[in-house]
This record gives structure tokens, C-alpha cells and sequence, in this order.
């Protein structure tokens, strides 16, 4: 670790990033502790760390382990008004995800991504457009390593993808990406971050310590966004789907700086929403030097990322699509939006106090819905209101799936975009992801 001042660090929870942000603390001879709330017996990670000699606690979390502390690296699900990081606050001790740990270990250009919906894709979208140019880029978040584990493996020079949280940007102090990339903010997660403008400041520290030598991507359609970049101190790259920027599309032509990249049409994703992450893989694709030929070629192959908006298979005429991780309500408004054949969709989940009116609304290309879960009466009663009364109510996954089918036509889509978490019946939305594939494959 270079430029780290700190004597005594605290890494508070585990699991995947703190078990990381430890091992590299460790390796690094920075003398640290570990909190964790679950018990060392049944807890193997903070095992290994006692057994190295660092001071571990476990199953409750003391003020007096922030003694002497100078530095806490906080699992970024941990929330802010935790008893600990609140008395943190009151004893100044700054507070970090892993991020900020890995930024003092890389060196080479940081692609940093974040959005309410889309991070995922954009991601890996960019990281294959510098991957296919020979870049040898890396992938950190969701679906990669985490950014500590990443920056270890780092050489000089090689660009790093990372996939950031509004979790993991509220903790920011020096972190700085070369490039920064703000898709969309829509009202998620407002149960950890309690205010839209808490939630938005966050997302917008992904620029907060840019300079002139930095450059911002954001989405132009998005007036909210649109309004509070405007004091970014890094050169703005806008894009749109919708009209004039850097990066546009026009009459069905993707444009970059008044140059055609390529036509729509050969844009492999489906949806206006896969657009604006085509827009973005196209500027950094643009900033690296890359060829349009390589991007266009990625682009024409590129289907998607498992359980998002996934195109699984035509059986019987009907095509399937996956789109687990479509946990809240506008991520599945534009899977619904991304079709125009009729659309049979399966939606259900965990209950998380919201209401389906927006949900219904955009039903104009559903000819059935089913539900499942928790929230299938929710959803019923929404339909109801809004006089759409094709909705069927089942009791799982499973059964929905099956009445999908029996719903279905030829030619039609049977989408399953289910705008709900998955904990109510499932362990994570891959699970839920997963079975979705294997009952399609069932229609064999
Ligand atoms: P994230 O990593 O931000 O959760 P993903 O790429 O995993 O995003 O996509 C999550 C869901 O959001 C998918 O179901 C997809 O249909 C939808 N989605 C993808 N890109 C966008 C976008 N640019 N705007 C809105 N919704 C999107």
C-alpha cells in the first residue's frame, strides 16, 4: 500500500470485500482488528485471521474496539447509522469501503461505473470492447473479484472496470477514476440511504476528487443528473438516446462526436435501455483509441450478462427471457419497453412496501401477467385498480412458469422480469435466475 497513513485499522464485517481488505492489510504489514458480528466458532474467515494473531471480536461490536483506532474499512452493507460508525463519527476516525484500499494499489487507468440500473452490463460491455482491442483490461465488482483482490494482481499500466454501489461511493475520500461513468439515478435504496439527495450525493462522489485531466460520462437524458454534474470539475462526456451529445444516436445511427459508429440495428442487446450502455462502452471504447470495427464487432455479439434481460431460448415459437435481476420497478419497466411482440411476464418477489401502479402502467404490450411470491397480491390489486385484468395469481416460480406458457401464443415473449427482490423464496436473484432457466428448458 502506497500513500497509507494509517496505524491501526479496523475492518468491520467480513465476508466477501472485508475478508479481502484484511488479507491485503495483512500482506501489506499494516497492523490491524476485525469486528464481526457472527460468532468465531461459526465463522471460519475470522478463524484464519485469530490463528495469523490478529485481534479478532466477534458477535457483538464494543465501543473500545475503535481505541487507538485510526481507520475503519466498513463492509459497504453495513449501514451509516450503525450504533459503531456513528460513535466513529463522533471520534473523527474516517470511515472507507474497500475501494479505497484498492485505489492506492493500482496504477493504471480506473473505469469507474455506476447507476441505479445497468452497472452490470455497462461493465462488462466496456470491459469486452478492451478486452477484443488487446487492452488486457480487468473487471472488479458484481460479477468480478472484489477491487482489493483486483488491485493485487494489477500491473503497471492495465486498465481496471469497476462496478461501483452508492454503498461503496458514500465512503469516498481520495479515490479518483480516470474515467467516471453516472448512467441513471432512479428512487432505489432509499431504506439505507434514507433521502433521494443522499442517495444522489453519493452516486455523484464517483467525480468528487476528478480534475480537468478526468473525464465524466453521464447520461443527458436524465435531467436530474444532467443539472448536478454541471459543477464536476471533469470534462464532461454527455451521451443520449435522445438527442445531440458526445455520444448519440439519430435516426437510428450511433454517433460519436458527429462520426458514425454504426447502425442501431446491428446492436446485438435489445432495448433503449441497453442503448444507453452501448453509448457508454462506445465513448470509452473512443477515449482508449480503439478501432470502430473491434467496437462494432463486440457490439454485434455482445447478448447480455446472465439474468440480465438474457435472451434464454425459443421453444415452441416463444422466446424466453431471464431477467432475475430486475429486482426493483424500472428496471423491469424497460425490459417490458424492450420488446415489441406480445409480452406474457411472470413478475412476484419479496414485498418491500412499494406499490405496482408504474409497474401496471407499462402493460400496454403484456397480454397476461402472472404472479408469485409475496407481493403477488400487491400486484393483483394494482392490475385491478388500473382495469388490467389478465393477471394470474400462483404460488411460485415454478407454477408461474407454467402458467406463462399456457398464456402464450407464437411468436410471443415470455418475459420473466420479476420487479421484485428474491429473498422471499429464493436465496439471491441467481438462484431465482437459475431455476427461471432450467423450467424453460423443462419445455423441451
Ligand atoms: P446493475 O448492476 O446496476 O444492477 P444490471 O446491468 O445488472 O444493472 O441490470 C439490472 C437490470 O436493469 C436488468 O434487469 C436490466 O433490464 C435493467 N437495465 C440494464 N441497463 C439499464 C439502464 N441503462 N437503464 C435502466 N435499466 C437498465
Amino acid at each position: 500500500l502506497t500513500h497509507f497513513p494509517y496505524n491501526q485499522v479496523l475492518v468491520l464485517g467480513l465476508a466477501r470485500s472485508g475478508e479481502a481488505a484484511a488479507q491485503l492489510l495483512y500482506d501489506s504489514e499494516v497492523s490491524f482488528k476485525i469486528n464481526d458480528l457472527t460468532p468465531i466458532e461459526d465463522n471460519q474467515v475470522a478463524q484464519r485471521f485469530d490463528s495469523l494473531g490478529v485481534e479478532v471480536v466477534t458477535g457483538h461490536h464494543p465501543f473500545s474496539i475503535l481505541d487507538n483506532v485510526d481507520l475503519i474499512v466498513k463492509n459497504p452493507g453495513i449501514p451509516y447509522d450503525h450504533k459503531l460508525i456513528e460513535e466513529a463519527e463522533k471520534r473523527n476516525i474516517p470511515v472507507v469501503t474497500e475501494i479505497e484500499l484498492a485505489y492506492r494499489l493500482i496504477d493504471g487507468p480506473i473505469i469507474a461505473i455506476t447507476g441505479s440500473n445497468g452497472k452490470t452490463t455497462t461493465t462488462t460491455l466496456v470491459h469486452e470492447v478492451l478486452n477484443q482491442a488487446g487492452l488486457n483490461p480487468l473487471i472488479a465488482g458484481n460479477i468480478g473479484e472484489v477491487a482489493t483482490q483486483v488491485a493485487r494482481v494489477q500491473r503497471e499500466g492495465q486498465p481496471v472496470v469497476m462496478e461501483l454501489s452508492s454503498f461503496q461511493l458514500k465512503a469516498v475520500q481520495e479515490f479518483k477514476p480516470d474515467i467516471a461513468v453516472l448512467l441513471n439515478i432512479t428512487e432505489a435504496h432509499l431504506d439505507y440511504h434514507k433521502t433521494m439527495d443522499d442517495y444522489v450525493q453519493s452516486k455523484l462522489n464517483i467525480t468528487a476528487n476528478q480534475t480537468s485531466n478526468d473525464i465524466l460520462i453521464y447520461n443527458q437524458d436524465e435531467a436530474y443528473l444532467s443539472r448536478r454534474v454541471k459543477d464536476a470539475k471533469a470534462r464532461l462526456w454527455p451521451f443520449s438516446v435522445k438527442g445531440h451529445a458526445l455520444t448519440y444516436v439519430e435516426n437510428d445511427v450511433i454517433y460519436f462526436n458527429g462520426e458514425k459508429v454504426m447502425d442501431r440495428e446491428g446492436v446485438a442487446l435489445p432495448g433503449d435501455h441497453n442503448l444507453e450502455n452501448v453509448l457508454v462502452a462506445i465513448s470509452i471504447g473512443k477515449h482508449f483509441g480503439v478501432l470502430n470495427e473491434t467496437i462494432v464487432n463486440v457490439l454485434k455479439t455482445f447478448t447480455g450478462v446472465k439474468h440480465r434481460l438474457q435472451y434464454v431460448d425459443t421453444i415452441h415459437a416463444r422466446q424466453f427471457f431471464n431477467d432475475s435481476k430486475a429486482t426493483n420497478i424500472s428496471a423491469s419497466l424497460k425490459a417490458i419497453r424492450a420488446f415489441n411482440n406480445p409480452i406474457v411476464l411472470i413478475a412476484g418477489g419479496l414485498d418491500r412496501g412499494n406499490e405496482f401502479d408504474e409497474l401496471v402502467k407499462s402493460f400496454d404490450s403484456v397480454s397476461h401477467c402472472v404472479v408469485y411470491g409475496q407481493s403477488a397480491e400487491k400486484i393483483k390489486r394494482a392490475a385491478e385498480r388500473l382495469n388490467f385484468d389478465s393477471v394470474t395469481l400462483v404460488d411460485n416460480l415454478e407454477q408461474a412458469t407454467n402458467k406463462a406458457y399456457e398464456f402464450s401464443q407464437p411468436g410471443d415473449i415470455i418475459l420473466f422480469s420479476p420487479a421484485c427482490a428474491s429473498w422471499d423464496q429464493f436465496k439471491s436473484f441467481e438462484e431465482r435466475g437459475d431455476m427461471f432457466i432450467d423450467l424453460v428448458h423443462k419445455f423441451y
